[in-house]
């Protein structure tokens, strides 16, 4: 992969915005009223070959680096629309890309950068084990040339828009292990062609985000479709993380622009008291201090994506990035809930919804405490608080 030039983001920045034209906020919003998955939008996205960005040429995709990949989500969420449809496809895709075999990038990578197969769910969650990932208790069990998997995620998104899902299981029993970050492992799960009982329940949620509870019972795997080594699932895991920190910092400048773009068109429009509310610094201040939030969190979302791209460590700009973006634009949430007074609670401005979006972002896919314990643990040295 070469590093994109600013020439080539910018062109990148500009056709994702032409595509986002046709889908604008009602039609955001309609999607959102009835809790639909955004298919037109999702093989817009598709058939541009945005969503295949991570995807190397050889195998179909665009080939693109990860600040290439962020440009195109922040896009989305600036225009007002939610990348979290389907920004797992990039989230996931490097799980398979650094650790699949030739074979399975093969057989699958072409599909998905053609959109024939989509690559949307990622099965890690579970109930007894929250944010402790490595005390996970959903099992596969090697019987054979397969695994049979029994066990129960929460909070899986996307399982039924999706035609494959990478699920996290339990290979070695938890007591069993020296190291308790070994004992996991890594499957592609094929939901069009499931044996066994898989079924996914879905959770009433904050969001549109088409989120389940899944059960698995006497689910087989074929042992081919085991990514990499088993037992090393945690290891390939962590290895997605800084990609995925970079790509919800940018998701969340996105957000951020769209809050402060919408807030302070309409603090120069609404006229109170016989002036715009925008002359009040009541109003104009908070708008002003999230802008500057937003866009310092912009450059250090940069720094994080250029060294990425450069293969250099990346875990502290990563982290950094994922926490200051996802604080800004919930903080350019509520000013701009603020700006628009009652206006804001109105679902034809759209406030509300990007509103409740943009709140997932501190909380998952990882939650913002969990980002500060990495940079008090690994950046800073402090002991471990878990
Ligand atoms: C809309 C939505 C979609 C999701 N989609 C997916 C998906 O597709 N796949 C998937 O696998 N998961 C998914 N998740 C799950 C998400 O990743 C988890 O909710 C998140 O990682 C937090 O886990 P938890 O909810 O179990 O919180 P818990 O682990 O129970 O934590 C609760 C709170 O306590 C804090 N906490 C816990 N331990 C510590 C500590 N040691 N120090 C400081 N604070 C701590 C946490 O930070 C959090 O604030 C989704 C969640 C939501 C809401």
């Amino acid at each position: 992969m070469d590093v994109s030039t600013m020439e080539e983001r910018q062109a990148i920045r500009e056709s994702v915005r032409e595509l986002c034209r046709d889908f604008p906020d009602a039609y955001w919003r309609a999607v959102d009223k009835k809790e639909d998955y955004p298919l037109a939008f999702v093989e817009a996205l598709t058939k541009s070959g945005y969503l295949a960005a991570l995807i190397p040429e050889e195998y179909g995709g665009a080939g693109l680096g990860i600040t290439d990949a962020s440009i195109i989500l922040e896009e989305i969420n600036r225009s007002g629309g939610n990348s979290g449809a389907c920004h797992a496809q990039m989230y996931t895709m490097g799980t398979l890309l650094r650790h699949g075999s030739e074979e399975q990038k093969r057989r699958y990578l072409p599909g998905i950068a053609r959109g024939e197969i989509r690559l949307q769910a990622f099965a890690v969650t579970e109930p007894n084990a929250g944010s402790e990932t490595t005390r996970i208790e959903t099992k596969a069990v090697r019987s054979g040339d397969r695994y049979v998997v029994n066990g129960q995620k929460i909070f899986i998104s996307r399982v039924k828009q999706s035609d494959l899902m990478l699920l996290l299981a339990r290979t070695t029993p938890y007591d069993e292990l020296k190291d308790k970050t070994r004992g996991l492992s890594v499957f592609i799960v094929d939901l069009r062609d499931v044996k066994g009982k898989l079924e996914a329940q879905p959770l009433d949620m904050m969001i549109n985000h088409h989120t389940n509870t899944v059960f698995f019972e006497d689910v087989e795997i074929p042992a081919e479709n085991l990514i990499g080594e088993e037992g090393m699932g945690f290891r390939y895991i962590i290895d997605g993380w800084n990609a995925e920190r970079i790509l919800i910092a940018a998701e969340s400048v996105g957000d951020g622009r769209w809050f402060t773009e919408r807030a302070s068109t309409y603090a120069r429009d609404r006229v109170v008291f016989g002036r715009p509310i925008g002359m009040n610094q009541g109003i104009q201040f908070p708008i002003a201090q999230a802008y500057a939030h937003i866009e310092a969190a912009d450059l250090m979302r940069f720094e994080a994506a250029a060294k990425f791209d450069r293969r250099e460590k990346c875990g502290a700009e990563a982290n950094m990035a994922k926490y200051l973006a996802s604080e800004a634009a919930w903080e350019a949430a509520n000013v701009c809930l603020n700006t628009f007074g009652g206006y804001g609670f109105a679902r034809d401005y759209d406030v509300e919804r990007k509103f409740r979006e943009t709140r997932l972002l501190s909380v998952a896919p990882v939650s913002n405490n969990l980002v500060l314990a990495f940079l008090g643990q690994n950046v800073l040295g402090m002991p471990k608080s878990y």
